[in-house]
C-alpha cells in the first residue's frame, strides 16, 4: 500500500518517534510529508524513510487558538495545501499523524479523493486544547477520517467524549524494539562516569520541558528524598516553552539543588541514559495520552513511577510492574522514591516483571501487524 504520511513537526516528539516505527514497513512506497524542516527529517533519512518538507511557513495555530486565528492561518497555508493535494494523488492513503496534519490531510483527502487515517496521539480535552481546536479536530475526523487510531484507551475515550464517532476509532499502543534497550553493564558504568554520578541514586526524567510534563514536581520532591538522590532532566523545550526552562533553573537555585539536578537537554541516546538510571520518574500533571517514556523505562529494566492519569494507568499496575502516584503531589512522589531505595530487592523484582511483560505487550512487530490489519480493512472497502 502506498501511503502519504503527514506530520507538522520539524522536531521529534513522541508522535514523531512513533511514526518512524509505523512508516518503516511501508518505506519502499511511502512518503513522509513534513510541514517544517528540522532534526526529524534527518532522523527519517537515517531510517531510510523517504521524506519531503512540504511547507516551511510555521503554522501559527497553537493549542489554545481562536477560530479567527485558525481561519487566518489556513489562508496562509494555501501553497502547502496545494502541494499536499498534488502528492496525495500519487498515494493510496493519507495518514495524518498530528492535529495540524489532520486539518491539511482532511482537505487533501477531499480534493484528491483518497481515504484519510488519523493517528490520535493526544487527549482531546480542555486540559490540553482550546474549544476551537477540539471542535475542528472532532469535526474533521468525523467527516473525513475512515479510521482514527488512538494511542491509548484514554485517548479514545476523550475523543468520544468530545463528540468523536465511536465506530471509527481503534486503540493501538506504540510499538518498541525491546533489544534496543538492552545495554551492556560496561556501557552503563561508562555513562554513569561521564555524568559524574557513579555513586549516586539517579532518577531520570525523560521528556520535553513543558509545564504539563511536571519537571517542577520532581524537583520539588527531591527536597524530601535521601541526599544521594540526583535527578537528570533529559529533554528540551520543543514548542517554545523557554519561560518554563527559566522557571526550573530558578526553582533549582532557590531550593539549593544545583548539585543534585542536571539539565542534559535533548538527547538521542535515551536507551543508554535510561540504563544508567536507578529509577525513571514520569510526572505529568495533566493526563498523559500514552507515555512512551514509561514503556521505555520498563524495557530498560528500570523501576518506573508514573503519574496516575490518562494512558499511564493502562501501562502501569501499581506494585506489579511499577508505581503510580497522584499527579502534582511531590510529597507522595518522594515517599515512593524513598521506598524504592529502601526496598531494592522488591523494586528490582517489579522492574524485572515490567521488562518481561512490556517486551511482549509492546513489541513493534506485533503492533505493526495490528496497524497493517486496520489499514487493510480500508483498502478492501475501496476495492
Ligand atoms: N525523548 C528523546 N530525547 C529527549 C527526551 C525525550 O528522544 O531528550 C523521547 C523519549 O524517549 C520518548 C519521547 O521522546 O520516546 C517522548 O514521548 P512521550 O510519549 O513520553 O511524550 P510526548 O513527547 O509524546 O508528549
Amino acid at each position: 500500500m502506498k501511503i502519504l504520511f503527514l506530520d507538522q513537526s520539524g522536531k521529534p516528539g513522541g508522535a514523531e518517534l512513533c511514526l518512524i516505527d509505523i512508516a518503516k514497513p511501508y518505506r519502499e512506497k511511502a512518503l513522509v510529508g513534513l510541514f517544517a524542516d528540522g532534526s526529524f527529517k534527518t532522523l527519517l533519512q537515517q531510517h531510510s524513510i523517504p521524506v519531503e518538507v512540504l511547507g516551511t511557513q510555521a503554522i501559527k495555530v497553537s493549542k489554545d487558538s481562536s477560530l479567527f486565528q485558525a481561519l487566518f492561518s489556513l489562508g496562509q497555508l494555501v501553497p502547502l495545501i496545494k502541494k499536499v493535494i498534488q502528492r496525495a494523488q500519487e498515494y493510496d492513503l493519507i495518514y495524518a499523524n498530528t492535529q495540524k496534519a489532520l486539518v491539511i490531510g482532511a482537505i487533501a483527502s477531499f480534493f484528491a479523493r483518497r481515504p484519510l487515517v488519523y493517528h490520535l496521539h493526544d487527549i482531546l480535552s480542555k486540559e490540553h486544547f482550546s474549544q476551537t481546536n477540539l471542535n475542528v479536530a472532532i469535526t474533521l475526523a468525523n467527516r473525513f477520517a475512515s479510521l482514527v487510531i488512538a494511542n491509548s484507551q484514554a485517548s479514545k475515550t476523550a475523543f468520544i467524549q468530545a463528540g468523536g464517532k465511536s465506530g471509527i476509532v481503534k486503540v493501538v499502543y506504540n510499538g518498541f524494539t525491546p533489544q534496543t534497550y538492552q545495554i551492556p553493564e560496561t556501557e552503563i558504568q561508562k555513562t554513569r562516569t561521564e555524568l559524574g554520578l557513579e555513586s549516586k541514586f539517579i532518577i531520570g526524567h525523560f521528556s520535553r520541558l513543558a509545564p504539563w510534563k511536571g519537571q517542577h514536581i520532581l524537583i520539588s520532591a527531591l527536597t524530601n528524598c535521601p541526599p544521594e538522590t540526583t535527578v537528570i532532566l533529559v529533554g528540551d523545550a520543543l514548542f517554545g516553552e523557554q519561560d518554563y526552562i527559566q522557571q526550573l533553573h530558578q526553582q533549582v537555585k532557590e531550593l539549593k539543588l544545583e548539585n543534585r539536578v542536571k539539565f542534559l537537554g535533548f538527547r538521542s541516546d535515551i536507551p543508554q541514559l535510561m540504563a544508567a538510571c536507578n529509577l525513571v520518574a514520569h510526572t505529568s500533571i495533566a493526563p498523559e495520552p500514552f507515555g512512551r517514556v514509561i514503556v521505555e523505562a520498563m524495557l530498560s529494566g528500570r523501576p518506573v513511577v508514573a503519574a496516575k492519569a490518562g494512558g499511564a494507568v493502562e501501562l502501569v499496575e501499581q506494585g506489579i510492574n511499577g508505581f503510580l502516584v497522584t499527579p502534582a503531589n511531590p510529597q507522595e512522589l518522594a515517599q515512593v522514591i524513598t521506598a524504592c531505595i529502601q526496598e531494592p530487592e522488591k523494586t528490582a523484582t517489579i522492574a524485572k516483571n515490567a521488562q518481561i511483560n512490556a517486551s511482549l505487550r509492546f513489541d513493534v512487530t506485533t503492533i505493526n501487524q495490528q496497524i497493517a490489519q486496520l489499514l487493510a480493512t480500508i483498502k478492501s472497502k475501496l476495492q
